[in-house]
């Protein structure tokens, strides 16, 4: 509507409403109430409801302070739902965590790091959420709260498909937590798009590999994002990684029926045939780089 228009302005069908509280008990109060769209950054919520009247009742959890911050027990690791792409970038963690605070680094730009936070991330469950291939080499559980109680869904469980998570909708994400992994433990992440910041990414790939005092790798982990409707592990080639004696000739092992459980799509961004291969040169790319 324009200034000097006399139209009357359309009535939402339901009033918009905005709570913040500052206690996580109050937030499963109202959540256990009735429906709310719980808001954190607004990152993804915010552009996805542009040019259209709000008519959404927001929980915005901003407030708890329960649910910031990052806390490390020993090599075990919780992050608070709220906590930012800037804060997890800055963190002191132990080096299994270089693959996710790289990909934190990656996400939008500056601006878009200091208000998005890592649960609207794994909330939003995009196939191109950065967070989740180093979230899922990791072993990441997802921490959810309500008014019934707490239950613990490991990240994989969790995503369902493309914006299809196991959240319901009394649930608030409160943390994603990480199992201790051994020192020896060494991660890298690397996204391919189009430009260097502010981009969706075409691939995106995470590795942890373990390493064991003889040199062999004891434990390998490597997944493959914007390829399929959810961030996929490789199984098959993990398996093949165990037990070698690391270095990074081992990144030749990676072959194409490693990737076969992707599914990746033709989009503006690139088509599925680039994707497939794109994929794995960066899984080759993430083990020489992890393996060295
Ligand atoms: C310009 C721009 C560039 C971007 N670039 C990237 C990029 O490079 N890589 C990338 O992965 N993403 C990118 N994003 C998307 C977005 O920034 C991230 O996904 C971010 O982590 C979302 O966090 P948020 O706190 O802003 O989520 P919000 O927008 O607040 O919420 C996202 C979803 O999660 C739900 N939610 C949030 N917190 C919780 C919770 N605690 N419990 C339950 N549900 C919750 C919300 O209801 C909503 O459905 C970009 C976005 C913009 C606008």
């Amino acid at each position: 509507m324009t200034e000097s228009s006399t139209a009357p302005v359309p009535l939402p069908t339901r009033a918009a409403a905005y709570h913040r509280p500052a206690r996580l008990e109050q937030a499963l109060e109202l959540l256990a109430a009735g429906p709310r769209t719980v808001l954190a950054g607004g990152t993804d919520l915010y552009p996805a409801a542009a040019g259209r009247p709000v008519r959404l009742e927001f929980l915005d959890v901003t407030a708890i302070e329960e649910l910031r911050g990052i806390r490390v027990d020993g090599d075990a690791v919780t992050v608070g739902a709220t906590t930012t792409w800037t804060e997890l970038a800055r963190a002191p963690l132990p080096p299994a965590f270089r693959a996710l605070q790289a990909a934190a680094r990656q996400v939008g730009a500056v601006q878009i790091q200091n208000a998005g936070t890592v649960a609207g991330n794994v909330c939003n469950a995009s196939p191109a959420a950065d967070g989740v291939p180093p979230m899922l080499v990791l072993d990441a559980e997802v921490v959810l709260r309500s008014a019934r109680g707490e239950r613990v869904l490991p990240l994989a469980g969790f995503l369902l498909g493309n914006r299809r998570t196991a959240r319901q909708a009394d649930e608030l994400v409160t943390a994603l937590r990480f199992p201790a992994l051994p020192a020896r433990t060494r991660s890298a992440f690397l996204k391919l798009g189009h430009r260097s910041s502010l981009v969706i990414s075409i691939v995106m790939v995470a590795a942890a590999v373990e390493t064991g005092g003889d040199g062999a790798v004891r434990r390998a982990a490597v997944a493959v994002g914007a390829c399929s409707p959810v961030a996929l592990r490789l199984p098959a080639l993990e398996r093949k990684l165990v037990g070698r004696r690391a270095g990074p000739d081992l990144a030749a092992l990676a072959a194409p029926e490693d990737l076969a459980a992707l599914t990746p799509i033709d989009d503006l961004r690139g088509t599925a045939a680039y994707r497939r291969e794109a994929a794995l040169v960066l899984v080759r790319r993430c083990l020489t780089e992890v393996l060295s």
